[in-house]
């Protein structure tokens, strides 16, 4: 029977999402998706002081907005729950307990200071310091001794010596001595697992298949192997991945400021364009294709593909990359994004509006905040009056270039395709030059001298204002010329 393929991204509820994590997870989900598998989320929230508050509710903002659902998971529930670290106490006490009657873990009774004296002491003497044979030698009757005098106790992992291999997907076969592993502990006198032996347990338990993960946990890598081992199970396949760097080449931060995920999404970047640029930073298609929807990101992911170098965030081909996603965008589903957004909303423009705009603009659309300013630049009544509307109106020219494009957009069937050539067609019948012609019409329209192609920005302000406002333009000129005259 095929393997179930079950990922999981652990974050700590520390601080937001940054672009590094976020490729973390965005791996994971696109592998499990592409094998038909189960994609679970848990809360490595054990280290209670290091947990910020709404910590756990900005990871899932920042998932959903990527729109990496979840399977299974602390706000989904599933199978192998709870999924909180902190919630799994008594199972990480239950499997400690049973490492103990194996034999395979012992309990260690020293104190903090005994056991700085003893580490001390093994390196002056050139021996392993991670071990303590008196405790890991004593006998049931001792230990029960110390037990009923309610003394506290470590519980420690049997560490053999000599070579612990492991094999990473990416990096091949890895070993390192046992001698420097040390008797590795696993509970704390205090009661609370440790970070590796939590994350074993949990990824035992929850049957995860794929380990994918930062190239900064291949350290921890023996250690999760060695109690997969004792708890005689398989290991699950470990994909360390490379770092993602800040622009620039510096380490990112959970205090991350313009790297942290969803200041991408406040930014105006559709987050496709981000799954999308986090799976470029980690392996490429074999046809060289940049420009990748979800599905075909589902399809081609290939985990051997990845490679072994760091990736620096080129924001540059980020927001090329949200460019093209908008691009991809039909125009009712740009015209709703753009909605949303408190900027555009204050322009007051109707759905049909923004859905025209929506058709014209897109090309020149790479980040849902272009909208603003090209709409507002756009939909606002022009100001004729102004000293360089008023010059460019003021020539001799534009009461013909203005009647003739009234006339003609008036009998034109309103679509871009046809109100561009119209144009163009009575621009050429008039006998005006270029320019001529077209900016005293570009002026009527929005009230500057510059900005999109005039026929797109006609369609966008739909017949009625483009006739309105060339009519205003005609007014003008004329008052102005009688004033003059
Ligand atoms: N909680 C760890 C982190 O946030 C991840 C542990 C793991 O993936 O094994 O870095």
């Amino acid at each position: 029977m095929a393997e179930t393929i079950r990922t999981r991204f652990a974050p700590s509820p520390t601080g937001a999402l940054h672009l590094g994590n976020a490729r973390t997870a965005a791996l994971n989900w696109l592998f499990a998706r592409h094998h038909g598998g189960a994609f679970v989320l848990r809360l490595e929230d054990t280290d209670t002081e290091r947990n910020v508050a709404g910590g756990e509710a900005s990871i899932r903002d920042g998932l959903d907005w990527l729109g990496l659902d979840r399977d299974e998971g602390p706000d989904r529930g599933g199978d192998y729950g709870p999924y909180r670290q902190s919630e799994r106490g008594e199972r990480y006490a239950a499997r400690a307990e049973a490492l103990l009657e194996a034999g395979e873990a012992f309990r260690c009774f020293c104190t903090p200071e005994e056991l700085e004296t003893h580490r001390a002491r093994a390196v002056e003497r050139g021996d392993p310091p991670g071990r303590d044979p008196r405790c890991a030698e004593r006998s049931p009757g001792e230990t029960d001794a110390l037990l009923a005098e309610g003394r506290r106790f470590a519980v420690r992992l049997r560490v053999p010596s000599g070579a612990i291999a492991f094999e990473d997907r990416l990096k091949g076969r890895l070993s390192i001595d046992g001698d420097d592993l040390g008797d590795m502990v696993l509970v704390r006198a205090d009661g609370r697992p440790t970070y590796n032996f939590a994350v074993a347990v949990d990824d035992l338990e929850m049957r995860i298949s794929h380990v994918i993960r930062g190239v900064g946990h291949l350290s921890n890598t023996p250690k999760q192997v060695l109690l997969y081992r004792a708890f005689e199970a398989e290991p699950p396949t470990f994909v360390h991945i490379p770092t993602v760097l800040a622009p620039g080449g510096g380490k990112l931060s959970k205090r991350a400021g313009a790297t942290g995920l969803l200041e991408y999404r406040d930014r105006g970047f559709h987050p496709d364009a981000v799954l999308n640029y986090l799976s470029l930073l980690s392996w490429s298609s074999p046809d060289g294709e940049e420009f990748l929807g979800r599905s075909a990101l589902v399809r081609g992911i290939d985990i051997d593909r990845i490679g072994a170098t760091d990736g620096e965030i080129d924001e540059e081909k980020l927001t090329w990359l949200s460019g093209q996603h908008i691009r991809a965008l039909p125009p009712q589903a740009l015209a709703a994004e753009w909605a949303r957004r408190p900027d555009v909303a204050s322009l007051g423009l109707d759905v049909s509006d923004l859905e025209r705009a929506a058709e014209v603009f897109a090309e020149r659309t790479q980040l849902y905040t272009d909208a603003a300013t090209e709409l507002g630049g756009v939909f606002a009544p022009p100001e004729l009056s102004g000293e360089r509307a008023a010059a460019v109106l003021a020539a001799d020219a534009s009461m013909a270039a203005l009647e003739a494009a009234r006339r003609v957009w008036d009998e034109t069937e309103w679509t871009p395709a046809r109100l561009k050539p119209a144009l163009r067609d009575v621009a050429k019948a008039t006998g005006l030059a270029g320019r001529e012609f077209f900016a005293p019409v570009r002026v009527a329209l929005t009230g500057r001298a510059h900005g999109p192609d005039i026929a797109d920005v006609a369609y966008a302000l739909g017949r009625e204002r483009t006739l309105s406002r060339l009519a205003t333009a005609i007014d003008f000129v004329q008052r102005f010329r009688e004033g003059a005259g």
